[in-house]
């Protein structure tokens, strides 16, 4: 079987701005990082013939070498880089071929990163893809806190907010990064210590605040509950700064689980890598939580295939959906769609050579998870 050519969703991605300066090859290693230390890469020089970029991993490796067979060059990063930089020059047409050459025709964007907010519609002309957008509350706390306002006023506001940013047809949710500031397990609404915890958030909106940070997630998901939206909730690794102890998502388990919760649409970005399992055993056992397979496709390289396999031990099959978590050049996005779509196929012939499924089947499962499932799931034909 095959799943070439198959139509993919990405469901979990950021805007990239249009950069028509060339890359040197260090600051394209730099864009391609998730690392948020600029020094990981810093010189190239000196490195013998097959020696590997200091500070690269295997995902840099498959995406430089998948890089070269593309443009016919050289496996050498100066060469790539040269060949891209040519391409990159009119970055629209490169964008949109990347875009076309693996059939990515929609993508759910987190607009929350970078800031300032790219503009949706030039973004949109410039993949030619469909793109929604999910809200994230954390900015809108910051910026409501900045106007020095009562707890009471805030509230009232940031609830407003978070409907008005929902009523509109290209916002399918909204998204929080809780793990990167107070992590995931988040208590009961507690006014009293939230409005406490606001002096503080005022003082500091990067501080840990978790008794208000906690308030405002519960807000955010009764929004998405009334407005029948998706609360998107980073799960797991992702940038230096998640507070790693209490980012797996087994932490979220006691506030889904809860009656108030129970019709709420959620969807655990990043699948909670590397706590997958458990993201996977929670949408099995809930309804309408989902889960996505983005930044450990691509940033785990080869691994993308053994976590594909992992995490559908237990998330039953229309629970999980594609996503790159690509966020600074059109590469990223690509490379997402042809590491998934080659790991997946090795993962889905194997259970066909197995015979634990006809190819048939295996054919629809790979396309449930890259389109149906999205469309399903959100409602939404592309
Ligand atoms: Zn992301």
């Amino acid at each position: 079987m095959s799943l070439q050519g198959i139509k993919v969703v990405d469901v979990h991605a950021h805007p990239f701005r249009e950069s028509t300066t060339p890359e040197s090859p260090v600051s394209f290693l730099r864009k391609l990082s998730l690392s948020v230390i600029p020094e990981m890469f810093s010189s190239l020089e000196g490195i013998e013939k097959h020696q590997p970029y200091p500070g690269s991993n295997m995902w840099i490796q498959i995406l430089l070498r998948q890089m070269a067979a593309y443009y016919s060059c050289e496996e050498d990063l100066t060469a790539i880089v040269d060949k891209r930089n040519q391409k990159a020059k009119d970055y629209q047409a490169y964008t949109k071929e990347l875009f076309q050459d693996v059939n990515l025709v929609g993508a759910i964007m987190d607009f929350g990163y970078p800031q300032p907010p790219i503009n949706h519609a030039e973004f949109e002309g410039m993949t030619g893809a469909r793109i929604w957008e999910i809200s994230r509350i954390e900015p809108i706390m910051v910026s409501l806190a900045e106007m020095n306002i009562s707890f009471d006023d805030f509230i009232s506001r940031y609830r407003k907010r978070l409907q008005d940013d929902l009523s509109d047809n290209q916002v399918v949710g909204l998204k929080t990064i809780i793990a990167y500031r107070s992590g995931l397990e988040v208590l009961d609404m507690d006014r009293q210590a939230a409005e406490k915890d606001y002096e503080t958030f005022v003082q500091d909106n990067r501080a840990t605040a978790k008794a208000f940070r906690d308030y405002c997630f519960h807000i955010a998901m009764e929004a998405c509950t009334e407005a029948d939206k998706f609360m998107h909730i980073h799960t797991g690794i992702g940038d230096g700064e998640v507070v790693m102890t209490k980012a797996s998502p087994s932490f979220l388990l006691d506030t889904l689980r809860k009656e108030k919760y129970k019709d709420t649409k959620v969807h655990l970005v990043h699948g909670g890598y590397p706590w997958m399992e458990e993201a996977a055993f929670i949408v099995s056992i809930l309804p309408n939580v989902y889960m996505d397979i983005s930044l450990q496709n691509p940033f785990t390289g080869h691994g993308v295939e053994r976590v594909i396999s992992q995490v559908l031990e237990l998330a039953p099959f229309d629970k999980v959906m594609y996503g790159s978590d690509a966020f600074t050049v059109p590469e990223m996005n690509w490379m997402g769609v042809r590491l998934f779509i080659q790991c997946f196929e090795r993962v889905l012939n194997d259970w066909v050579e197995k015979d634990y499924m006809s190819v048939e089947k295996a054919q629809f499962i790979g396309e449930m998870i890259l389109y149906r499932n999205f469309e399903k799931i959100y409602n939404i034909t592309v």
